[in-house]
């Protein structure tokens, strides 16, 4: 039986050059290779050692990339080892099996959404009629799912993130703020239920998740273990829970100890 190992990647396992909270002088940092270029300019890191642990947890069990980025976005990047069967985009919305999204997956969660949450045209209207110009540099909708902005992390009102987040709870969808961006999402669209789903399909007997942000949570309680790193929205709130290790390491290298504990469950579990 294959274990299964589902990771969010941003902030997680790659990280963008205003992430990697190295700390050490630089003669000592680690070798980092670029595993996304955007508009010809290399975008995401990892260590030279995590590309090797990934690597070997790609031959070991079945690692499945889960992200709340669109699939454009999630294909641009370029991780190393074996090229995944099963990826996770849109947070859940779409479920790529050989880099094409499975129609019927996608069918049941646009029906879900459709059932159980205020609809995007609705949280859309609402971030362009409240937000300011005078922080936000733009408004992006996801893959027709959910809604995003870059803003100005400095000038952005506490208080109004807040608040959106008391106005969209109310109608069934969640607020994520991460660096530049603030994540508005419905509560049915979620990274777990599309795990599940890889878990059912491959029939992995053992679970493993890691994630930083609010978007992983449920992701991180639906596995049977689960690991976040000392960084990110889940660090600040000191979020936990009975299966997951909070992590000590804080940047490019508790991506590095992430995928020592993938391997290290790995290993103990299938001989
Ligand atoms: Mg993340």
């Amino acid at each position: 039986m294959p274990v299964l190992v589902a990771s969010d990647l941003d902030r997680t396992l790659i990280y963008s050059a205003a992430a990697l909270a190295l700390t050490m002088p630089d003669a000592r940092a680690p070798r980092l290779l670029c595993v996304e270029v955007h508009e010809s300019k290399p975008l995401s890191y990892m260590t030279e050692t995590s590309a090797q642990l990934l690597t070997d947890l790609g031959d070991a069990a079945v690692f499945v990339p889960t992200t709340t980025r669109t699939r454009k976005q999630y294909q641009r990047i370029n991780l190393p080892g074996p090229a995944p069967t099963y990826a996770i985009c849109a947070n859940g919305g779409h479920l790529l099996v050989d880099g094409v999204s499975d129609p019927d997956w996608h069918a049941q969660v646009t029906a879900r959404l459709a059932e159980q949450c205020a609809p995007l045209a609705e949280v859309q209207d609402h971030l362009m009629a409240t937000a300011s110009p005078a922080w936000v540099r733009k408004h992006r909708i996801a893959e027709d799912l959910f809604a995003y902005l870059v803003v100005e992390r400095e000038l952005l009102p506490e208080e109004w993130v807040k608040e959106l987040a008391v106005w969209a709870e109310n109608r069934g969808w969640t607020v994520s703020l991460q660096g530049r961006k603030i994540y508005a999402v419905p509560k049915p669209l979620t990274k777990s239920a599309a795990m599940y789903e890889v878990a059912r399909r491959t029939g992995a007997d053992l679970t493993l998740a890691a994630g930083d942000s609010l978007l992983d949570a449920d992701l991180l309680l639906a596995a049977d273990r689960g690991w976040r790193p000392g960084h990110g929205e889940l660090a600040d709130a000191e979020w936990t829970a009975p299966a997951i290790s909070a992590l000590p390491e804080r940047g490019v290298l508790a991506g590095e100890r992430i995928l020592r504990e993938f391997l290290k469950a790995t290993r103990t579990t299938t001989p």
